[in-house]
């Protein structure tokens, strides 16, 4: 795509060797990696995973006091069904207790007594079904306890792994972008300080870019193809002139490549 041609005021243009230009796209190389490997330090798959299991072991945690909960609310409803038993069965003996001694002798009576002994087995029985009921989800809460207590378990054993895993990572990282940054301080030193300030600040404009190679007469920096009248303008000026992109207004470097 050929853009219109515009021409914006160049105001007094900066000077700098020419073979400052060429190196300074070296710099920004440097800074492209630089910029790289934070990013990747940042969006390490780890931080996704240990804030997920993080969330994970929260729920679980949450359960296993639901449960633990549940257990002692199980416990008291066993240890009162437990007690409403033994007062059945203790009245049921001591009836039959009476009924054995021979104690009863009006009729009447000795049919309401054995009447009772009847109704109280069955409420027996069925209290003794009670029993059995809040055992058994008793011991299905229990297994579950068991169950939640292994997953954290595993859960914890996995943010061990994973917080191993990314200190390793970003201890490389850190120690590379160390290098890089030793080499590109020595870089960016020997070169002209102003171009290397305006560098700078359109870097921190341009998402990081502030240098861009003209290539095949086409910006590095917004990809855009030059007009003719924009390449004449870079073919003419003095090579020692810090040149900009019309469009998007980052030092354009002249290289053999730049199809001048
Ligand atoms: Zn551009």
């Amino acid at each position: 795509m050929v853009r219109p041609h515009r021409r914006p005021e160049r105001g007094v243009p900066l000077k700098a060797p020419a073979s400052d230009q060429k190196r300074l796209l070296d710099v920004q190389a440097l800074d492209t990696k630089i910029d790289q490997l934070a990013h990747r330090r940042r969006t390490l798959p780890e931080h996704a995973l240990l804030t997920e299991l993080d969330e994970q072991i929260g729920v679980l945690r949450d359960q296993v006091v639901e449960a633990e909960t549940e257990q002692s609310d199980l416990g008291r409803e066993l240890s009162k069904a437990e007690g409403d038993v033994d007062q059945v069965r203790a009245r049921a003996e001591r009836d039959q207790k009476r009924l054995d001694a021979g104690q009863v002798s009006s009729p009447k009576e000795l049919e309401g007594l054995q009447h009772e002994i009847t109704t109280l087995a069955n409420r027996q029985g069925a209290l003794e079904e009670v029993v059995l009921e809040i055992m058994e989800r008793l011991e299905s809460s229990q297994s579950r306890s068991a169950e939640l207590t292994a997953q954290q378990t595993a859960a914890q054993a996995r943010v061990a792994e994973l917080t191993a895993s990314r200190d390793t990572t970003i201890t490389e990282l850190d120690a590379e972008v160390t290098q890089l940054q030793a080499q590109r301080a020595s870089q960016a030193g020997s070169l002209d300080e102003a171009m290397v300030t305006l560098y700078e600040k359109i870097r921190e404009q341009q998402g990081g870019v502030g240098a861009a190679e003209l290539r095949q007469r086409r910006c590095g920096g917004c990809r855009l193809e030059l007009n003719n009248v924009e390449i004449n303008d870079l073919r003419d000026a003095d090579p020692d002139e810090v040149m900009r992109c019309d469009e998007c207004r980052r030092i354009l470097v002249r290289t053999a490549e730049s199809g001048l």
